[in-house]
């Protein structure tokens, strides 16, 4: 079959023939038919140093996808051929404490699709059944690629109450901007967004509907509270750049008791902040990664059936075999979700 694979120790990606993948007794095949392009899949392209020490070669990579179910392994009675699915993109151990406690989101133990196991640009991947999330038949099938991401924004925007809350996004990549729509579906009040890229912030304002979408180097927060009559400071953030400015400034500009849900991936050696005001404005800060296995699943279909739209947030869609013009325009940075069409 056809797969965009990591096949040298090198910067690049590579289209490979390679055997389909097999299936096992507890497993589900299933036909790909549309990917999106995840920031981790650029880190694999370009070969940084996390991709370096993280991602064996060669390997199948990918992991936002939703395709149609082909084969099911012999213990599988709940998913049938046919069935169009996505696949949870961490593969969790089942055994740990955590997850034998239903909560599966905190397996330490846990194994990235298309990072640490063939992944899903290819023609067919093989997930466990236990991975696998079964689409209504009115979720649009390329919103139905992005549920990994989406679920990553519904995850960290849901993390703390946010009904009637003002909510500052910062980092108006495709995860913020998703967040900030979520948000704004689940009730806050004001929901402010900043991005330093003007594309960005534009793309924002049309995919998320939000009160404000700023450059900080150009306003700042404290004129945002005052624009908006916000007179304490946000009461939720969600950190989705993983900027240490941005995180800052969301520090300085929340409200005494306010809570933060972190996503944005910071580099380790930066991100010094003024614990000071951690303490005395007495801030809750929440480390968030994947997705809830499967609350965030549910509420990303039921919110989607009760009138969210987060379909904007696409802004680029490519065949499979121009994969490199697909990379190319999360390289220039300025995107919303690339999508790649393996269906023909
Ligand atoms: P992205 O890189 O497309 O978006 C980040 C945005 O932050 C960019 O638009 C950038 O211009 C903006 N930014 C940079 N400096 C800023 C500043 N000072 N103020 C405001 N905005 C600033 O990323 P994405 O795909 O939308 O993902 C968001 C973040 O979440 C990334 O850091 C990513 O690594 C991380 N992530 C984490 C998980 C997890 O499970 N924790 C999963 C997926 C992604
Ligand atoms: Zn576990």
């Amino acid at each position: 079959m056809k797969a965009l694979v990591k096949s040298r120790a090198e910067r690049g990606l590579w289209l490979e023939d390679v055997p389909e993948p097999e299936i096992g007794i507890n497993d589900v095949k299933i036909k790909v038919l549309a990917t999106g392009i995840c920031g981790t899949d650029l880190h694999i392209y370009q070969w940084d140093e996390w991709a370096q020490k993280t991602i064996p070669v060669p390997m199948t990579i990918g992991h936002e996808f939703v395709g149609q179910i082909v084969e099911v392994g012999s213990n599988v009675t709940d998913f049938h051929p046919g069935d169009r699915v996505s696949g949870e993109g961490h593969v969790v151990c089942g055994r740990c404490r955590n997850c034998l406690a239903g909560r599966r989101h905190l397996c330490a133990h846990t194994l990235g699709v298309g990072v640490n196991r063939p992944g899903a640009f290819a023609e067919y991947v093989v997930l466990p059944m236990t991975n696998i999330w079964r689409h209504a038949d009115n979720i649009p099938t390329e919103v139905a690629a992005i549920f990994d991401p989406f679920g990553n924004a519904v995850h960290t925007a849901l993390a703390f109450p946010v009904l009637g809350e003002d909510v500052l996004v910062t980092g108006a990549g495709p995860i913020g901007i998703m967040a900030a729509a979520v948000a704004k579906h689940a009730g806050a009040r004001h929901v402010v967004i900043t991005d330093l890229n003007p594309v960005r912030l534009e793309l924002a304002r049309k995919a998320a509907g939000v009160s404000l979408a700023v450059n900080p180097k150009e306003t700042s927060l404290k004129d945002v509270m005052q624009q908006l009559d916000m007179h304490e400071g946000f009461d939720v953030g969600l950190e989705m750049s993983g900027n240490q400015n941005a995180f800052r400034d969301m520090i300085a500009t929340m409200s005494h008791g306010g809570k933060i849900a972190m996503l944005g991936i910071p580099s380790p050696s930066e991100m010094a902040i003024d614990w000071n005001q951690v303490i005395f404005d007495q801030l809750t800060i929440r480390g968030i990664y994947g997705r809830e296995m499967y609350e965030t699943w549910y509420k990303m279909t039921v919110m989607l059936q009760s009138g969210l739209d987060i379909s904007n947030v696409i802004t680029h869609r490519y065949q499979w075999n121009e994969f490199e013009k697909g990379f190319d325009a999360m390289r220039e940075g300025s995107s919303g979700k690339v999508i790649l069409d393996w269906s023909t």
